[in-house]
C-alpha cells in the first residue's frame, strides 16, 4: 500500500530541513533473519553496512532518505520475543511472569527511545495491516508511548480509497474501517495518507475528515505515481511536511528541493532519450522485487548518463537448455550491456558462464556482481585451458577450484553464519578501469558471500590473455575486483561486492555508471557502423 515509501518520503523532506531523522520498521512476523527469506516471495534481502540482512523497505529508506541503516532500524516480533526469552533464561525477570504487556511493549518503547537519543525525529513503520493479530503489541506500545508523550508522537495512517470503475465511484469504507480499527486500539490517526489511483474530489476528502475525526488539512491524497522518487515531491506540494513540522513545533527551516526535482524529472521523463538495453542474466523470473536494488542502481546510472535504460531479464535456467551455440549467442545480440548479478546455489550457473563467454567474445560491456564475478573467473579459467574449472559451491570435488571456500573467513566479522557480511575496504590498483571509475585508491562496498576467488590458480595463462586482478581486501589479500585489459575488451569488470546497495539517485554507483556509459558508446558505435554501410 506504500507505508515504507511514505515514511521514507516524509523522512527525506524533514532531512532537507536539516533535521536528523532515523527510520525503523517493526515487522510483525516471527522470522528473526531476513537473510533466509525467499527473495522470490519477499523481495530482495537488503544488506546494510554493518552486515545485517534486512527487508527491502530498508533499501527504500536508504535510497530516499539518504540515511544509513543497520540492524537497529528493523525489528520483527521474532527478534523481540527472542531477546526477551533469552533475557528470561539469563534470569533478568527473576520471579516475574513474562508477558506481552508490559515486557514486549516496553521492549518496543525502549527501541524507539534508543533511536531518539541521537536524532530529532524517529519515523516508525508498523508492517502489516491495522487489526492484524500480530501487530497488536506494536499498536499498544505506541498507544502507551503516546499517552506519556502526547506532543511528541504523531500517528499517521496510510489506507486505500478504492475507485470502482463499474459504478464510477470512490469507496471510502476500507479507509473508514481502518480508522475505526485503529481507534479501537486506542489510537486516533492525526494524519491520513489516502492512497488512490486518481485524484480524489474535495467533497470526498471532506467526508473522510468528518467521519474519521481527522482535520481536513491533515487528510492528504497520496496518489499513484510513475516512480517512487516522485512521492517526496507530491508530499512537498501538498505540505505534508509543513503539517508535521508545525505539529511538533519544530522550526520551519527553508527547504531546497529543486536539484532533487530535476533529477526525478530526468528519471521519469526519459522517453525521448537514447535508450540502451541492459540484459540481466539471473535466476529469478519475478525479477522486479528480487533484484530491487540492482534495478535501482541501473536506473540511477541511466539518469546520470542521460539515457533511457531498458532492462531485459534473461533467465539463466531457460537459456541453459539451448544446445545450439549460435542460437545461444544470438540472445545477446539485442543488448548493449550485460549484468550477471549475485546469487546462491547452482541453478542456471552454466547458462551464466556461457552467457559471459558470449559477451566477452562479442565485446559487449559486462558487469559481474558477486556470483557474477565468480562465474566470470570460472569462464576465463575454462577459456585459458582449465576446462573443468568450477566453484566449490557447485562442484565440491572440482579439479580446478578457481572459486573456493576459505574456512575461518567468517571470523573477519563477528557473525554467527559463515558468510562474509557487511562493508569491507578494497584497495584498487592504479592504472586500472576500476580506478578510473571510482577515482579512489580505497573504496568500501557491502559483501554477502561465502566463496572467494582462489588466486593460487590464476597464473601467467590468465594474465597473458588480459585478465587482471585490480582490487583486493588487503587484510587477507582477498580478490575483490577483476577486469580485462581495455585493449581486449571495452568494458569487462566484476566485483565480489554488491555495489548496488550503495547506489543513490543523487550518487550512482561508479561500476554501474561505467557500464551504462560503455553500453551507450557501443550503441553509438553500432549506429555509426550502420550509417557507414
Ligand atoms: N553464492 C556465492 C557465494 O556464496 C555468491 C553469493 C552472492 O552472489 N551474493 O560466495
Amino acid at each position: 500500500i506504500g507505508k515504507g515509501i511514505s515514511i521514507a518520503s516524509i523522512g527525506y523532506l524533514l532531512s532537507l530541513r536539516s533535521l536528523k531523522v532515523i527510520p525503523i520498521k517493526f515487522d510483525p512476523y516471527l522470522n528473526t533473519n531476513a537473510g533466509i527469506l525467499a527473495p522470490r516471495e519477499h523481495g530482495e534481502v537488503f544488506l546494510c553496512n554493518d552486515g545485517s540482512e534486512t527487508d527491502l523497505d530498508l533499501g527504500h529508506y536508504e535510497r530516499i532518505i539518504g540515511c544509513q541503516v543497520s540492524k537497529n532500524n528493523i525489528c520483527t516480533s521474532g527478534t523481540i520475543y527472542k531477546e526477551i526469552i533469552e533475557e528470561q533464561e539469563e534470569g533478568k525477570y527473576l520471579g516475574e511472569t513474562v508477558q506481552i504487556i508490559p515486557h514486549v511493549t516496553n521492549k518496543i518503547i525502549e527501541k524507539l527511545k534508543n533511536l531518539g537519543k541521537d536524532n530529532d525525529v524517529v519515523l516508525v513503520e508498523i508492517g502489516g495491516t491495522v487489526g492484524d493479530i500480530e501487530s497488536g503489541p506494536f499498536m499498544e506500545a505506541i498507544r502507551q508511548f503516546k499517552r506519556k508523550n502526547p506532543d511528541d508522537v504523531i500517528v499517521a495512517l496510510c489506507a486505500p480509497i478504492l475507485w470502482v470503475p463499474t459504478i464510477k465511484e470512490f469507496k471510502t469504507k476500507p479507509l473508514q474501517q481502518a480508522v475505526q480499527t485503529m481507534q479501537s486500539c486506542g489510537l486516533q490517526p492525526e494524519v491520513l495518507l489516502c492512497r488512490a489511483e486518481k485524484e480524489i474530489p474535495s467533497k470526498i476528502l471532506d467526508k473522510i475528515s468528518a467521519l474519521t475525526n481527522v482535520p481536513k488539512d491533515a487528510v492528504f491524497e497520496a496518489l499513484d505515481v510513475k516512480s517512487i522518487y516522485q512521492v517526496p515531491i507530491e508530499f512537498y506540494n501538498r505540505h505534508v511536511d509543513d503539517l508535521i513540522i508545525d505539529k511538533f513545533h519544530l522550526p520551519r527551516n527553508g527547504l531546497r528541493i529543486h536539484k532533487y526535482k530535476d533529477l526525478v524529472e530526468k528519471y521519469v521523463n526519459c522517453d525521448d532519450l537514447t535508450s540502451v538495453k541492459i540484459g540481466i542474466l539471473g535466476k529469478y523470473d519475478n525479477c522486479d522485487e528480487a533484484y530491487l536494488s540492482l534495478k535501482e542502481a541501473v536506473f540511477h546510472a541511466g539518469v546520470a548518463a542521460n539515457v533511457k535504460v531498458e532492462i531485459e531479464w534473461i533467465s539463466a535456467q531457460e537459456i541453459e537448455q539451448i544446445k545450439d551455440h549460435k542460437a545461444f549467442c544470438k540472445i545477446f545480440d539485442s543488448i548493449d550491456g550485460l549484468i550477471v548479478p549475485g546469487g546462491f546455489d547452482s541453478k542456471g550457473i552454466e547458462g551464466k558462464i556461457k552467457g559471459i563467454s558470449c559477451v566477452r567474445n562479442k565485446k559487449i560491456p559486462f558487469l559481474g556482481i558477486c556470483l557474477g564475478l565468480q562465474c566470470a573467473v570460472i569462464e576465463f579459467a575454462r577459456y585459458v585451458g582449465l576446462e573443468t574449472a568450477n566453484s566449490q559451491e557447485f562442484d565440491p570435488d572440482t579439479k580446478y577450484p578457481v572459486v573456493h571456500f576459505i574456512a575461518g573467513q567468517e571470523k573477519l566479522k563477528k557473525k554467527s553464519s559463515n558468510m562474509r557480511l557487511g562493508a569491507f575496504d578494497c584497495d584498487i590498483s592504479k592504472d586500472s578501469l576500476a580506478f578510473d571509475l571510482y577515482k579512489k585508491k580505497t573504496i568500501s562496498e557491502r559483501h554477502r558471500h561465502r566463496y572467494e576467488v582462489n588466486d593460487l590458480l590464476i597464473d601467467e595463462k590468465f594474465y597473458k590473455e588480459g585478465f587482471r586482478i585490480t582490487g583486493r581486501y588487503l587484510e587477507s589479500n582477498l580478490v575483490e575486483i577483476i577486469e580485462l585489459d581495455r585493449d581486449k575488451h571495452p568494458y569487462f569488470i566484476a566485483t565480489q561486492a554488491h555495489p548496488e546497495f550503495k547506489s543513490r539517485l543523487t550518487a550512482p554507483s561508479p561500476l554501474f555508471l561505467g557500464l551504462i556509459e560503455a553500453a551507450k558508446n557501443k550503441k553509438f558505435a553500432n549506429k555509426e557502423e550502420e550509417i557507414d554501410k
